[in-house]
């Protein structure tokens, strides 16, 4: 029963002068197949350069994966050589970025740019590719397929040009898909049909989706496992159901109550005070510590484990780690 994805141990450092970021910093999780998973936590908490490093995407220098591994269906591509992860990039794991930051050419037309992967990657001639390019283009959700491929990216919407994104991501079926704030530039009702689009597509090609969000009402919408990240660590990892309803990290605890309800401005801006410390420098023992209610004297000593607390939930907390063991030693 191997995972589609299994990371362990993984750190990306970035060396920075004399600096060392340790912007991931010992980061352990799976995907299976056919799962959501997300990865929750504000910025600067390690969760972009967590999709980065499986991606093989670091910028190196000055980032490097110094340490840990990442196995996509039993394969390690950790250190791949640059051509090889790109054939991992295009057949796969497929990728979509926010929607500003997603590069379709403003000088090819869609169907040149859906068309390419293709070419590229699966040997398709240009009929062929063509056909399947109007095939995936229906997909996403474009019924006039056939004009909108010779349409150029400045034609369509901001929803319209993350619906082609989704065509080239799964134009090579790939098993993984990650998605790093796929929403977030776009307004409401768009990025609702998005996540709608994307729960769809996956069903019908069974592939995995990695999620990346700050914003807990899409992982409430998409996600069946959760882990918030905090400090390059996770901090919490459950399912989504028991995150949402029995929350145990007080990182978590915060973030959910930072959930603008009924846009509740105010409480939002209250829940979490602080900020996510730099990633050169962080605090001693518990790296929430600064910021956690509850932190205790031996919370700025003490580093904490992520902890198995039961019903596949694990916490990065101290206070879990005294009422386990005192329950049941
Ligand atoms: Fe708060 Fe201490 Fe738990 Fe850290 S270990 S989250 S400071 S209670
Ligand atoms: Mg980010």
């Amino acid at each position: 029963n191997e995972a589609l994805l299994d990371v362990k141990g993984l750190k990306t450092y970035f060396y920075l002068g004399d600096r060392v970021a340790k912007a991931v910093d010992g980061v352990d999780f799976e995907i299976n197949k056919g799962e959501t998973v997300a990865i929750v936590g504000e910025s600067g908490s390690g969760k972009s350069i967590t999709s980065m490093s499986i991606m093989g995407l670091i910028p190196s220098p000055p980032g490097k994966i110094v340490e840990g591994s990442i196995k996509l269906e039993g394969k390690e591509i950790v250190n791949l050589p640059e051509r090889q992860m790109r054939n991992v990039r295009g057949n796969e794991i497929g990728m979509i970025f926010q929607e500003p930051m997603t590069s379709l050419n403003p000088v090819f037309t869609i169907g040149n740019q859906v068309a390419e992967p293709l070419i590229k990657h699966r040997g398709y001639k240009k009929k062929q590719a063509r056909e399947k390019t109007i095939e995936l283009l229906k997909m996403v959700g474009f019924p006039r397929a056939e004009e909108t491929i010779d349409e150029y990216p400045h034609q369509l919407s901001g929803g319209m040009r993350q619906r082609v994104m989704i065509a080239i991501a799964m134009s090579c079926d790939p098993k993984l898909l990650i998605a790093d704030e796929p929403t977030t530039a776009l307004d409401v009702t768009i990025q609702a049909q998005i996540l709608d689009l994307m729960a769809e597509v996956k069903e019908r090609t069974n592939s995995s989706i990695l999620m990346i969000t700050h914003d807990l009402g899409v992982v409430a919408e998409m996600a069946d496992r959760v882990l918030v990240m905090y400090g390059g660590q996770i901090v919490e990892n459950a399912d989504a159901k028991t995150l949402f309803t029995e929350p145990k990290h007080p990182y978590t605890v915060g973030l959910l109550g930072s959930m603008p309800q009924l846009d509740d401005e105010k409480e939002r801006l209250e829940s979490i005070p602080g900020t996510v410390p730099p990633a050169h420098n962080f605090p001693q023992g518990c790296r929430f510590a600064p910021r956690c209610k509850h932190a205790m004297k031996e919370c700025t000593t003490e580093v904490p484990d992520l902890r198995d607390t039961g019903n596949r939930q694990k916490v990065r907390c101290i206070l879990y780690e005294e009422s386990q063991g005192g329950q049941h030693s």
